[in-house]
């Protein structure tokens, strides 16, 4: 049993009613416009967002600023070397600085690149190379209710019948998620990864992991997949990654920093043509656009991601709320995740439809309600698509405890019991380009 005790006292405080009825007018009732001061619990992302250790505070007093040759890149480049296996590491300033890199690297204009999911900026760089980022889940990764215990696992089905339909010598690259962030952060098994690691063989494409979340994807392994219940998070995520030829990676996930990403690969030509891209983009191979002291930190949070002890307490947390949600009889997507719950607003709302926005108005009522932030991914954020009617409540990691869980929990509870008086909203701007506008587009609510 692991917990934590408070070092750095940060005050949190709870609006009143009125000043929160008046910040989400003000915001034009979309929370990305609210200043985080007027938040009481903030599950807007898990993403840099977290506390760290005092190992990793003590560490960023190490940080070497030199340009060239910095010891702090040395030690980020033996963390990945010992937690990962990769002895080649391109640094970048965050996960999307490590896609642009990577997939600018291996990506043609007219290829096809195949994902269990692309998380949005994975899709986004994919497309900005000129290709076509085309996802392949499993059936059950769509149902909130369907209880299995890899969710978040590739389609090889899927993969082939793509492959069938455009040619192997379009689809140089094969993107495996861990943990399925745009699948409700669902787990890949290590079984499923081999198979899409022998596909990737198969069809001559590189196989790239998607590393952002592998820890608590690892812990989900030891408890669900039975071959590896005596193994450690350690091993499972050494034997995991270690099927793939490159991984991109977010510090703000796993890397339990606050910023900072990076490319590892055991391929010395591709490391080689990354670094070229990197310096164009991110900066000189040793830094890539990180200060020192943040490669420090990265460096020791690599190394308590997959502590027994660390992981199982984050995975726990995030599988408090859940329970604590669902005793409120409040309709979530099953099983919970490594990194959020998610509501199913179209099951908490019912009475409004997709185009008035259930999930961004459920959204809005947890603001007004009870000072809670989360994020609606739905058909909001998601408009043209068939995606289910989705809020993420994201749990920062070591940032929470149980009281403000239980605080989140009642907050949804009184929404849904005054559910009829919620009416939905209508779109107030229309910001240019559609794919991104849930993070800046206004909003007003419709009378009935
Ligand atoms: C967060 C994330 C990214 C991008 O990382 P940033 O650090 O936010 O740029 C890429 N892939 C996945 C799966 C992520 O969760």
């Amino acid at each position: 049993m692991v917990s934590y005790r408070t070092k750095v006292a940060e005050r949190i405080r709870l609006p009143s009613r009125t000043e929160r009825e008046r910040n989400l007018a003000a915001a034009g009732y979309n929370l990305f416009n609210l200043a985080a001061d007027d938040v009481y619990v903030d599950l807007l992302t898990d993403s840099g967002t977290g506390a760290m250790s005092q190992e990793q505070w003590a560490a960023l007093h190490r940080g070497d600023e030199s340009y060239a040759g910095s010891r702090s890149f040395e030690r980020l480049e033996a963390a990945v070397r010992d937690v990962m296996g990769f002895p080649h590491v391109i640094p970048a300033h965050q996960g999307r600085g490590a896609e642009n890199v990577l997939y600018g690297t291996l990506l043609e204009p007219g290829d096809v690149a195949l994902n269990n999911t692309h998380f949005d900026t994975t899709r986004a760089h994919v497309a900005n190379q000129g290709a076509d980022p085309v996802d392949c889940p499993v059936a059950d990764a769509r149902d909130p209710e369907a209880d299995a215990p890899f969710k978040g696992n590739f389609s090889i089905e899927r993969a082939r019948e793509v492959v069938a339909e455009v040619g192997a010598d379009r689809v140089p690259l094969v993107i495996l998620t861990i943990t399925n962030n745009s699948a409700a952060g669902q787990p890949v098994s290590v079984a499923n990864t081999r198979d899409a690691a022998r596909f990737a063989e198969e069809i001559d494409a590189t196989f790239v992991i998607d590393a952002c979340r592998f820890a608590e994807n690892a812990h989900f392994v030891t408890e669900r997949e039975s071959d590896y219940a005596d193994a450690t998070v350690a091993e499972i995520a050494r034997e995991q990654l270690g099927c793939a030829d490159a991984l991109v990676m977010s510090g703000k996930k796993d890397g339990l920093s606050n910023v900072g990403g990076f490319v590892a690969t055991d391929d010395e030509r591709l490391a080689e043509a990354c670094k070229q891209r990197a310096i164009l983009y991110e900066g000189f191979p040793t830094y890539g656009g990180m200060a020192g002291r943040d490669m420090e930190a990265m460096a020791v949070g690599l190394r308590e991601a997959v502590e027994e002890a660390y992981v199982a307490g984050r995975v726990d947390a995030v599988a408090q709320l859940g329970d604590l949600l669902t005793d409120a009889g409040v309709p979530i997507y099953e099983p919970v995740g490594g990194h959020a719950v998610y509501l199913d607003a179209a099951a908490c709302l019912p009475h409004v439809p997709a185009a008035k926005f259930p999930g961004q108005a459920l959204v809005c009522e947890l603001y007004r309600e009870g000072g809670v932030r989360g994020v609606e991914l739905g058909s909001f954020a998601f408009p043209d698509t068939d995606r289910p009617e989705l809020v993420r409540l994201a749990v920062p990691r070591r940032t929470y405890g149980r009281d403000h869980f239980q605080h989140v929990a009642e907050t949804v509870a009184a929404v849904l019991d005054r559910r009829e008086e919620v009416t939905g909203l209508r779109l107030a701007t229309e910001p240019p380009v559609p794919e991104i506008r849930h993070f800046t587009a206004e909003l007003e609510p419709v009378e009935s």
